[in-house]
């Protein structure tokens, strides 16, 4: 199926990749219709300001009368393929895209995409900013925030484009093509959307099965899954390692090794790096192999290996009272997410936990809450789980809002403690996202008065 610009396209969502997959074809002079299900004020704003732009949007469900002038569909990545919609658009044979190989096909620069099941937005930065700091024109785009479509025209030849992919836009591929993928791990996430672990996974090799001879694909040598998906990379297979020497990088002692060609570089000590925990040394692995084979110098990778701060919401220092420091890793909604921020912890913390329950077994916690925990506060719908699954083994207090958590925490911790903010749960409860529950707990900690910046 080719794009051509007389076509008429349907849009089916309107979130932020929808949004910009809709402005994206109305600029190129296509007519554009935009259909959604939900109907709320984030969603009536958006309909509005599509409109004013000449897109045709309708919301509040999804009718079928004009699908007859319809030439392609465009699905967003939030959108389930066996919806009863879609499923009507696959009876009709009208052709259905996703937003990322719509905005692919348009895209000049050099692909670099990065998937799995965890750390994927911190990879993509960090490789973005040893690109960066070596001198390369380098962005990150699409599930970090800022959609490919809405990056396109700023898109030039000669620009690495890091791309953070979901395994949901690996549904909906045809003729993507990363020049450089990146499988970081896969983990037992999404399978309510994706049915089974095996459809997770047949959608996560999609990425190593777009690419080509020539191409270069970055595994986790570690992870047991990965492994078998050895058989499907196409081109050069690189890898990286905490545990084992392997061609690409690995941890040699405390050193991150460098190895593609001739002998290994030792390009930094695990000391050396500002993120905390073992995810993170091996976030950094993968980053050093994906940032060097698009191009980034042995400086610059050393540079931004040191520099790198982490993102907002991922066990970030915030504050620090009385011997105390709070944590903010609100980008916590699962047990997993969480049991990997206490193995980063170095010393003992009080956890805070809470929020809108997605059926977790919050009981996985129980081990490492005995040796590392010395209390937890639990807030939130469905934070009175979290307290019967944590109850015989901490104390447990309730609290009504963050700020009291907060407050109840710092009294709970001794000096050389961490408050952790791990919520372990989804934030709609209370919250429209993690990024605002975690500037709340922010806030709190800030109210608590005395404390002070890291
Ligand atoms: P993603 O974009 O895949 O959601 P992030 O980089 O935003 O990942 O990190 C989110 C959380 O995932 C982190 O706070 C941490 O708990 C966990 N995490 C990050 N990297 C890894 C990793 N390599 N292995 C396991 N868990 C990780």
């Amino acid at each position: 199926m080719k794009l051509a610009r007389g076509n008429s396209f349907l849009v089916v969502g309107l979130g932020l990749s929808g949004q910009a997959a809709a402005r994206l074809l109305k600029r190129l002079g296509c007519s554009v219709w935009v259909t959604e299900q939900g109907r709320t004020l984030a969603i009536r704003q958006a309909a509005k300001k599509l409109k004013r732009a000449g897109i045709h949007v309708e919301w509040g469900g999804h009718s079928l009368k004009r699908l007859n002038q319809i030439d392609v569909v465009v699905v967003s990545p939030g959108v389930n393929l066996a919806s009863p919609f879609l499923k009507r658009i696959k009876a009709r044979r009208i052709p259905i895209i996703g937003e990322m190989e719509l905005a692919a096909r348009l895209c000049s620069g050099t692909i670099v995409a990065i998937s799995g099941s965890n750390g994927k937005s911190t990879v993509t930065s960090w490789v973005t900013q040893m690109l960066k700091n070596s001198n390369r024109h380098a962005m990150a785009v699409g599930n970090i925030g800022r959609p490919l479509s809405a990056s396109v025209s700023s898109i030039r030849r000669d620009t690495r484009v890091v791309l953070e992919v979901s395994s949901f836009q690996l549904e909906t591929i045809q003729t993507f093509h990363p020049k450089v993928a990146c499988l970081l791990n896969i983990s037992k996430n999404h399978l309510d959307r994706h049915g089974s672990f095996a459809a997770y996974l047949a959608a996560k090799r999609q990425l190593l099965l777009a690419q080509r001879q020539g191409d270069v694909a970055v595994l986790n040598a570690d992870d047991p899954v990965l492994r078998r998906l050895r058989t499907s990379v196409k081109g050069k297979r690189l890898e990286f390692s905490i545990l084992r020497r392997v061609r690409g990088a690995y941890l040699k002692g405390d050193a991150l090794m460098l190895h593609l060609s001739g002998r290994p570089i030792r390009i930094a000590r695990t000391g050396d790096l500002r993120l905390t925990g073992s995810h993170n040394v091996a976030n950094a692995l993968a980053a050093m192999v994906v940032a060097r084979v698009s191009g980034a110098s042995v400086a610059g990778i050393r540079g931004a290996l040191k520099s790198f701060k982490g993102l907002s919401h991922r066990l970030e220092r915030v504050g620090r009272a009385n011997g105390v420091t709070f944590i903010n890793d609100s980008k916590s909604t699962t047990v997993e997410a969480t049991l990997v921020a206490l193995e980063a912890c170095r010393n003992q913390a009080v956890l805070i936990a809470g929020g809108r329950d997605k059926g977790a077994n919050f009981s996985k916690l129980k081990k490492l809450a005995k040796r590392k925990l010395r209390a937890a506060v639990v807030f939130g719908e469905h934070g009175h789980r979290v307290k019967a699954a944590l109850d015989s083994a901490i104390p447990v207090t309730r609290a009504k809002t963050v700020h009291q958590a907060v407050l109840c925490a710092r009294s709970l911790a001794t000096a050389g403690d961490q408050v952790l903010f791990s919520p372990m749960c989804t934030s709609f409860d209370m919250f429209t996202d993690f990024e605002e529950r975690g500037e709340v707990f922010k806030a709190a900690v800030r109210r608590t008065g005395k404390s002070q910046r890291p």
